[in-house]
């Protein structure tokens, strides 16, 4: 498979440290607030890379966390950390604001059929970890004590800015807005493993240390969580392209210090998910999720849909537009897939042939786009049975995750749970109980079931 390697800057083969094996990962939420669709566009994309390499036959490990303290307001040292400021804004302890919201994250994740990783760590689960760590930068003068509080030094390090171009990353420092001078660092890109300082003083969250209660930073929360649950040596590590820096660039450097050698060989990015004003972000306005497109009507797989038409290193511009369109070609395309005539066995060549198309495009950096239009080639085509193009289907959703072939036997479960309530609905309005008969319907409304009474007796629809 080629993959494009932020690391390298360039699409490479790619070769797990084992063969057959891979260990990923891929940073999780931090939740004090809800994930909006920008957010869950990124999780799709991991969803598909892991799906993809699946598919391809690998044993694929995943680990994310779930970042409960120490992900300040700025991404760097500064501001204040995000979940003291949910804590203060719902009037809720810090526990209760990462639970709810980590509760509200994998809904909408599961919403859009992604697939939880094997590992799910909290940051706040991790703690002697990120301690262990720390103490071996310090022993081996990779970090230091200043302030308080516990430094990275990034002038140990021969190349820090492996992960981007360094000159543009300066400028970045220097104009990003809410970014302090602190004086306790000695690099002004040196950044905090270890927050004791008074400056977060009323910090719900802390635990006792070498250096004074205080709080892991958040980006030895990922090295931590990476190399305690998926050893030494990382496959490929995933996120957004906000990631990049400082958060990945940080996470190389602690992690390689502490290891004493190479980490993690590709590195994987998604590109953002823009409304119409811009970059999506929570920090004005509504924000716009998975569970409030659901509410005005739209499949969340429609949204998955929309976000596999657009290449993963593509920008993409969400709009309603947009999602209508996915959702009636969605619709579409469904409705001509289940009409499909289960004839025939299965034609091996033909399943090869686009099977080995289809391999070819999602190998080719996950050009997942042109594996839609080799589906719309196969349904068109002629010479391949019934059969077979069901199982071609049926094995391309394993890395889609469309739901794009009803399955039989859920269908009969929920034909006869309809008409059971169908029954239950006549046999209440013979007995004029009408307040029933509407609940009834109300109850078969809110699933998508539309009853209709006719002449012949109710009939329903599907929505
Ligand atoms: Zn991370």
């Amino acid at each position: 498979m080629q993959i494009y390697n932020t690391l390298t800057r360039k699409k490479e083969e790619f070769i797990p440290h084992e063969e057959g094996k891979v260990k990923m990962y891929t940073c999780g939420p931090t939740v004090y607030h809800y994930a909006h669709i920008g957010n869950i566009r990124n999780y799709i994309g991991h969803d598909i890379l892991e799906k993809t390499l699946r598919y391809l036959g690998y044993d694929v490990t995943r680990a994310m966390n779930i970042t409960d303290v120490g992900h300040l307001t700025s991404d760097s040292d500064s501001g204040e950390d995000k979940m003291e400021v949910a804590r203060k804004r719902e009037n809720k302890s810090a526990m209760e604001i990462a639970d709810f919201y980590t509760k509200a994250f994998f809904e909408d994740f599961d919403k859009v059929n992604c697939k939880r990783p094997e590992i799910v760590s909290p940051a706040t689960q991790n703690i002697e970890m990120y301690i262990k760590m720390i103490e071996k930068l310090i022993k081996d003068d990779y970090a230091y004590v200043s302030g308080g509080n516990v430094y990275f030094d990034i002038s140990k390090l021969k190349d820090y800015y492996v992960l981007t171009n360094h000159k543009e990353d300066k400028m970045v420092v220097g104009v990003r807005a809410g970014v302090e001078e602190d004086d306790a660092k000695r690099n002004q890109a040196d950044f905090a493993l270890w927050f004791t300082t008074s400056k977060f003083e009323g910090h719900e969250l802390l635990w006792d240390s070498p250096w004074g209660k205080g709080y892991p930073g958040w980006h030895i929360e990922c090295s931590g969580i990476s190399i305690k649950y998926l050893g030494e040596y990382l496959d490929i590590h995933g996120g957004g392209v906000d990631n990049i820096f400082p958060h990945h660039t940080n996470e190389i450097a602690q992690s390689e210090s502490y290891l004493g050698h190479k980490w993690c060989n590709y590195w994987f990015h998604n590109e953002h998910l823009l409304d119409e004003t811009g970059k999506m972000s929570k920090s004005h306005g509504d924000i716009l999720t998975v569970s409030t497109l659901e509410k005005k009507g739209y499949d969340p797989i429609a949204f998955r849909f929309l976000c596999l038409n657009s290449h993963y290193r593509k920008q993409l511009v969400f709009s309603y537009d947009a999602l209508e369109q996915a959702q009636q070609t969605l619709n579409k395309l469904k409705n001509r897939i289940n009409n499909i005539e289960k004839t025939g066995e299965i034609q091996k060549d033909k399943y090869d042939l686009y099977n080995d198309k289809f391999i070819k495009e999602i190998s080719n950096d996950l050009n997942v786009a042109n594996t839609i239009t080799i589906l719309y080639d196969l349904l068109k085509d002629n010479e391949v049975n019934g059969n077979t193009k069901l199982k071609l289907i049926n094995d391309f959703d394993k890395v889609w995750s469309l739901d794009l072939i009803n399955n039989l036997e859920e269908d009969n479960e929920l034909k006869d749970y309809i008409l059971s309530k169908i029954e239950e609905r006549n046999k209440a309005k013979s007995e004029k109980n009408y307040a029933l008969a509407d609940e009834i319907r109300k109850e078969l409304l809110d699933k998508g079931i539309e009853l209709m009474d006719t002449r012949e007796g109710t009939k329903y629809k599907i929505n």
